[in-house]
Parts: structure tokens; C-alpha cells; sequence
């Protein structure tokens, strides 16, 4: 498939040459990226799907490399990560753009600003910030780690690389994440395996279903679903999120398939349903009902999933941690704040009742 976008004319001045990207067979000076699934066919002067990597002269550039937005500190259940690294904080950046176009995007000013603009470049006409600046200010702000978020960190991945290098280079013992949408290619998802560039990524599972995918976000199912057993598979940590939309991702039927398949992956996967808020495209939809909430956790807890959680509620004890053996109360928090954590005094990853051990990174 050739993905097309005539929206921009790009200055060759500053763009940095994009990874995993080859000469395409035609039409003639095309390339092929194939960063994210979508794999696309790139034509001479035109931008790919996520209108962030553009053809210049047959070679592949980045347009969002050095254009972080957003920098801040936050704590690492804000991802939400509840089984990595609890009451750590991170620091936290993205870059404009997405390779996806989800109609109740929260950050849809962040990740569809490229294709917004008349002009993709308007959406990079900012300062750059280097990696090694990023590096040096996790440093100086103490951040435990370094959070790729806001946007999708794969479109930003030399970036993102590049920073993860020059942060290891002074301070080796942070931790770096994705919070992801899980439509990286297996390329990419290899060169982050074989340079061991993550510690834990957060997948978001969307729909269950094909057809939602295609037509609600752009993109299709069966990669991301990929990417979570590859994930799983790897020494690197995972968490499952799912944003429940009412009429568009709440069928009960729904979520019994999606928890059955991800029960089928492993148990002990943690999964988030998080509220949604009417935004961006989809904001004639209500907020989500708690009720709806915690009958997809009951679903899920049925389908034999030991770590469920409800986010963005307030809903009491729908954050905390308990033993799926004998229901001791392990993490104890509200918002995005830890009030307890039992781990942090036997300083293992097991209940201290009665010993299980729990799929936990301290
Ligand atoms: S990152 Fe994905 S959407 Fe963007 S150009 Fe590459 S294959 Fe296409």
C-alpha cells in the first residue's frame, strides 16, 4: 500500500535520517519504511501514514527527531505502570505525531498535530532539544527513569533511541519506557530487543475486533496483538491497557474475547480499563459508566486475569494490588499516588502473607 500526503515541503536543514527504512522496488526513488506496521510505500517528496517521515531525494528522514513537548516529571503509575517500579517517577516527554488516528485521542493536539496542520512541518517548527539535554535533566531532577509517552514513541523512535544511549552513558541505572499503542514492526521491536533499550512497555489494546481497528483508529488488530506476545515473550516488562468507550469498545462480548485471549498470553499480565472521556472526534460520546468499568473487570477477573484495574475513577481500592492467592492487600494506592507498598519492606516479588510470588519489578 502507498501512503500518500502531499502537505508539506520539507527543510532538508535539520532532519535527521530515519532507521529501518529501504529503496522500494516502485515507483522509482520510493522507500519503504518499516518502522511501525503500517509499512509504508514513501513516493519522492511525500510523507508516510503518520505524516512524521518524509521522502527527501530517496532517503528517509525524521521529522519529529529533537521536537520533545510536554517535558515533565511523573510519577510512573500516571502510564499507568502498576507492577513496574512502583512510586518511582519518571521523566516524561513526546513529539508531535502518531501513527494512528484514534477519534477519542486524550493527546490528539500532540499526536495528530502533523496531520492537523496545513503544513506538516508547522507542527516541528520548534526548538530542539538534544538527547544529551534530556539525559542531563534526568539527571538533575532526580527522575528514577525516562518515559517515551504523550504521543507515540515508535514514530519518534530514533529519538528516542538516541536519548536512551546518552542517558545510559551518565546514568546507567535508569529505567526507560514505552507507553505504547503496540503498532511497532517486528524491525523495530528487534532493534529494541538486540539493544536492549527498554526495561517495561505499556501496550494499548484498543477493540477485539479487526473492523474497529481499521476503522476507528486507521490501523488493524493482529500487529498489536503481535506485539504483546513478542512483549511477553522478552525479559522486558508489560502492562495491557484498554480505554472502555461506551457504544464503541464496552460490548461485555467484547471484552470476554479480548480478556480470554490475553488470559491465554499469561494470567499474570496486568490490565488497565480506563475510563474515557468524550474528546477530539468522539466527544459527543458520554464518559464511560463505572458500572460499565467494573463489569469489565468482573469479566476479566472471570476470564482468569489476577491483576485487573479500573483507572480514572476514583472508584475505592479499583488501583490496589492484592494477592491473588490469599487477597492480602500488597499495593495500596489512589490516583496516581502509592499510600502503600508491602514490596518495598521485604524488598522480594512475593505476597509476605502467604508467599506467592507476584509478577512484580521492585
Ligand atoms: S512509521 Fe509507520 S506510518 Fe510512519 S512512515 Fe513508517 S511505516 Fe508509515
Amino acid at each position: 500500500m502507498i501512503w500518500v500526503s502531499n502537505r508539506f515541503m520539507p527543510r532538508e536543514k535539520g532532519l535527521k535520517e530515519a532507521m529501518l527504512y529501504e529503496k522500494a522496488a516502485k515507483p522509482p526513488g520510493a522507500v519503504k519504511c518499516s518502522l511501525c506496521a503500517h509499512y509504508c510505500t514513501i513516493p519522492k517528496e511525500k510523507l508516510g501514514f503518520c505524516s512524521v517521515r518524509c521522502n527527501k531525494g530517496g532517503k528517509l528522514y525524521s521529522l519529529s527527531y529533537g521536537k520533545q513537548t510536554g517535558l515533565e516529571m511523573d510519577p510512573v503509575e500516571k502510564k499507568p505502570f502498576f507492577h513496574f517500579k512502583p512510586g518511582t517517577q519518571c521523566l516524561s516527554f513526546g513529539t508531535p505525531g502518531c501513527n494512528l488516528r484514534c477519534l477519542g485521542c486524550l493527546n490528539w493536539f500532540l499526536s495528530q498535530s502533523p496531520r492537523e496542520a496545513k503544513n506538516a512541518m508547522d507542527a516541528f517548527d520548534f526548538e530542539e532539544t538534544p538527547p544529551k539535554r534530556i539525559a542531563e535533566l534526568a539527571v538533575k531532577y532526580k527522575a528514577d527513569g525516562v518515559a517515551y509517552t504523550y504521543s507515540e514513541p515508535t514514530i519518534f523512535f530514533e529519538y528516542a533511541r538516541d536519548t536512551i544511549l546518552a542517558t545510559r552513558k551518565i546514568a546507567p541505572e535508569k529505567y526507560h519506557v514505552f507507553v505504547t499503542n503496540g503498532y511497532f514492526s517486528n524491525e523495530c521491536f528487534q532493534t529494541i530487543r538486540k539493544e536492549k533499550l527498554l526495561d517495561a512497555l505499556r501496550i494499548d489494546l484498543k477493540f477485539f475486533n479487526d473492523k474497529k481497528y481499521r476503522k476507528f483508529t486507521g490501523a488493524s488488530l493482529e500487529p498489536v496483538l503481535e506485539s504483546i506476545k513478542r512483549v511477553h515473550a522478552s525479559p522486558m516488562h508489560l502492562e495491557v491497557i484498554c480505554l472502555v468507550i461506551p457504544t464503541l469498545s464496552d460490548d461485555a462480548g467484547e471484552i470476554r474475547e479480548m480478556c480470554k485471549w490475553l488470559a491465554g498470553v499469561d494470567r499474570e499480565i496486568p490490565l488497565h480499563f480506563l475510563r474515557f472521556f468524550p474528546y477530539y472526534k468522539a466527544a459527543d460520546l458520554p464518559a464511560t459508566p463505572e458500572e460499565t468499568l467494573l463489569k469489565a473487570k468482573a469479566i476479566a477477573e472471570e476470564e482468569g486475569l489476577n491483576y485487573v484495574y479500573v483507572g480514572n475513577t476514583g472508584i475505592p481500592g479499583a488501583e490496589n494490588t492484592y494477592c491473588p492467592k490469599c487477597k492480602a492487600l500488597l499495593v495500596e494506592r489512589y490516583g496516581m499516588s502509592v499510600l502503600r507498598n508491602s514490596f518495598q519492606l521485604t524488598g522480594k516479588p512475593e505476597c509476605p502473607s502467604c508467599g506467592r510470588k507476584i509478577n512484580i519489578v521492585i
